[in-house]
């Protein structure tokens, strides 16, 4: 295959030439001014200088954050940038002539993931990206799940602490997104420094302090952070025991800023999900780390542009 992946988010650009599941080469941009227009240019300018001057005959697939009208390519809404029915797909047809598939981003990286990735020759499979927020997607029997109205494989925002949570960013409280992201395992860290008054860890600029020093402090046997880092895993374990029952996938891959902590996180999480599994048979789900890294949505995008949709069966 071949074909051009946009990973489109809300600070940055990148478009990249995607041949087999490798990128060849690849164009970034930051995106300052989030008006539809103005970033609707600056990813044709990003897919312009990634194509050099040449077409050809590819197509495009944008992998852009919010819920997506996967037949016109029309954004419905985006939190992320504020939009509402924007055309990104349209716009992008003027801009360049050439065939363009959207499709929401999460959707896209578990694409790449299940074809290049720690997906790979897996029938049912779930994507989860740990970063500011929780992104996922759902392989269901080979196929992407799109769900009714492309809704299908938000995970992030399914409760798993809904009465004594954190306030998600959608308006919910105790949301898998808001406890068990990165974003999570620092409010946790916050959220438990009154046991420890003497703790370094919070000491300076607690607003710099990021999901990975706490883990780094937790695998160096930190108080404080081991306590933060528990209640992470113990609502991650959650989250993932939920999945289990609800998809039985065979692989959940994770990815994301918290998924390097690697064997670390593994080791914790996975008997704990033991624990929680009850109806499902324990012990078939295996939990790795996802292997295309921050590639996975402009991989996927481009697969996705590659087969005509995010469903179509791989050609042969
Ligand atoms: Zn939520």
């Amino acid at each position: 295959m071949r074909a051009i992946g946009v990973d489109l988010g809300g600070s940055h650009v990148m478009a990249a030439v995607v041949e087999d599941g490798a990128i060849k080469s690849r164009a970034e941009n930051d995106i300052v001014d989030r008006t539809f227009d103005v970033v609707a240019k600056m990813v044709a300018a990003t897919i312009r200088e990634v194509l050099g001057g040449k077409k050809d005959g590819l197509a495009i697939g944008v992998g852009s954050p919010g819920n997506v009208d996967l037949a016109t390519g029309v954004i419905r809404y985006s939190p992320n940038f504020g939009w509402h029915d924007a055309p990104l797909g349209a716009k992008l047809r003027e801009h360049l002539d050439m065939p363009v598939f959207v499709a929401n981003d999460a959707r896209c990286a578990t694409l790449g993931e299940h074809t290049y990735g720690g997906g790979r020759g897996t029938a049912n499979f779930v994507l989860l990206t740990l970063g500011t927020g929780i992104g996922g997607g759902i392989v269901a029997e080979g196929t992407l799940l799109i769900g009714n109205s492309a809704g299908a494989g938000e995970i992030g925002h399914h409760q798993v602490r809904a009465t004594d949570g954190f306030y998600c960013n959608c308006g919910k409280i105790g949301c898998f997104e808001a406890q068990a992201s990165g974003t999570g395992l620092l409010r946790h860290a916050l959220a438990v420094a009154p046991s420890f008054p003497r703790s370094e860890l919070l000491a300076d600029k607690p607003q710099k302090l990021g999901s990975k020093a706490i883990r780094r402090a937790a695998e160096s046997g930190d108080g404080h952070a081991l306590a933060a880092w528990n209640r992470y895993i113990d609502d991650l374990a959650r989250g993932l025991a939920n999945i289990i029952a609800f998809v039985n996938p065979e692989v959940i891959a994770l990815g994301g800023g918290v998924s390097s902590a690697g064997d670390f996180m593994l080791r914790a999480v996975r008997p704990k999900v033991e624990e929680l599994t009850t109806m499902v048979p324990r012990g078939q789900t295996r939990i790795v780390v996802a292997e295309l890294g921050n590639d996975a949505g402009a991989i996927g995008a481009a697969v996705m542009a590659d087969r005509g949709s995010l469903t179509a069966a791989a050609r042969s």
